[in-house]
């Protein structure tokens, strides 16, 4: 492998990439309002979730739990409902956590009108739910503190500028191998819109597949573009893709109840889900030979996590055994459900679209 140059003093970034941001940046609620606790949330809702996604949840969100304070006294059942259909419902319990801690600190001191939030990102990881990543965003971008933070949009944008094209294990070795780079671009007061610049860059211009380089404010620093390296393949991460298949089954009767899965792990507390195959066993047979004489397939999505790549197949009886309503005996976690209480639980990830579609044959 060729040997490529990191020296960052020939590639002064900075200034371009803030200069490019100020004039193009996306109008969004939590910039508009950048309050630590509007940071706070929207950095929580933007793990593993796009933008545009985020957006609409994140001012019903608002609005429903306007500060730290209101997100502190709500019920465990209040914030997974207003955060159904994100998904990754940990990341929900570990935020209504933080505002718990957070809140509770301020109780216990003396004279404080404000609430005291953690200054650096030493402190910002004691708390529930925030990594490295979000320590030093929270630190940089909510609190102006002279500290690089790296997403993958940083990672991707600084691999392609500096032309590195070792290859990574995984994006936690590749944010730590970029971390100096990324901290001597940060311009002397400028550390909130660098910060936000090289992440904008990133889910604007520097795309994964197909940047656009002729529109890039940085492109003549960019070693990636004047070589003309094959931009799709960096940064390169060693491949080490899992495939997974799940079977899900669907069972309704007449439109008016339904057999669901109400989880008690750590992880689904409280969340209710289509029942895996597996859960519903014994009675009903599930030997591959009779699956497709039994049921038909309404549905299979493929999604993608991290390194998981996904089929969950969802079928529904041809015909409802006589003892539908019996079933949940056979297995405490399955509840028979009157449809009419569906928009008062809260179902995990995509259930609810999947049910919606079932049902009511939302598109
Ligand atoms: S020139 Fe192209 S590859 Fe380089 S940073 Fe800009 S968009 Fe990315």
């Amino acid at each position: 492998m060729p040997f490529f140059s990191e020296n960052t003093t020939d590639r002064p970034i900075g200034h371009p990439l803030v200069d490019w941001f100020i004039k193009n940046r996306r109008i969004l609620p939590w910039r508009t309002n950048p309050s630590i606790y509007n940071r706070l949330v929207s950095e929580f809702m933007l793990q593993q979730t796009q933008v545009a996604t985020v957006v609409p949840y994140f001012k019903r969100w608002i609005e429903q739990f306007p500060s730290i304070e209101a997100l502190a006294g709500a019920s465990e059942e209040q914030v997974l409902k207003a955060w159904e259909g994100l998904g990754y419902y940990s990341r929900v319990r570990n935020l209504h956590k933080t505002a718990k801690k957070i809140v509770a600190q301020q109780t216990n001191s003396i004279n404080s009108k404000h609430f005291i939030f953690p200054k650096t990102p030493k402190e910002w990881k004691q708390l529930p739910g925030i990594g490295d990543y979000t320590a030093h965003a929270l630190a940089s971008i909510a609190q102006n503190q002279c500290i690089a933070a790296i997403d993958g949009n940083v990672i991707r944008v600084l691999c392609r500028i500096h032309a590195i094209q070792r290859p990574f294990e995984s994006k936690n070795q590749a944010a730590k191998y970029v971390k100096n780079i990324a901290h001597s671009h940060i311009p002397p007061d400028e550390s909130v819109n660098y910060n936000e610049a090289i992440m904008e860059l990133g889910a604007l211009i520097c795309k994964p597949q197909k940047p656009s380089c002729n529109r890039c404010p940085i492109g003549s620093h960019c070693r990636s573009f004047q070589e003309k390296l094959d931009c799709s393949q960096i940064p390169k991460f060693k491949k080490n893709t899992y495939i997974k298949k799940i079977i899900r089954r669907i069972f309704i009767r007449n439109e008016q109840s339904i057999i669901l899965k109400h989880t008690h792990t750590n992880r689904l507390h409280n969340i209710f889900e289509l029942p895996l195959c597996e859960d519903i066993s014994g009675k009903i047979p599930n030997q591959k030979i009779n699956e497709k004489i039994l049921y038909r397939e309404i549905a299979k999505i493929n999604r993608s996590i991290a390194h998981e790549r996904i089929t969950e197949i969802i079928l529904e009886p041809k015909h409802l055994p006589k003892d539908f309503e019996s079933l949940p005996k056979d297995n405490p976690e399955l509840m028979l459900l009157p449809i009419y209480e569906l928009p008062n639980i809260t179902l995990s990830g995509p259930h609810r679209k999947w049910l919606d579609k079932q049902l009511f044959a939302c598109p």
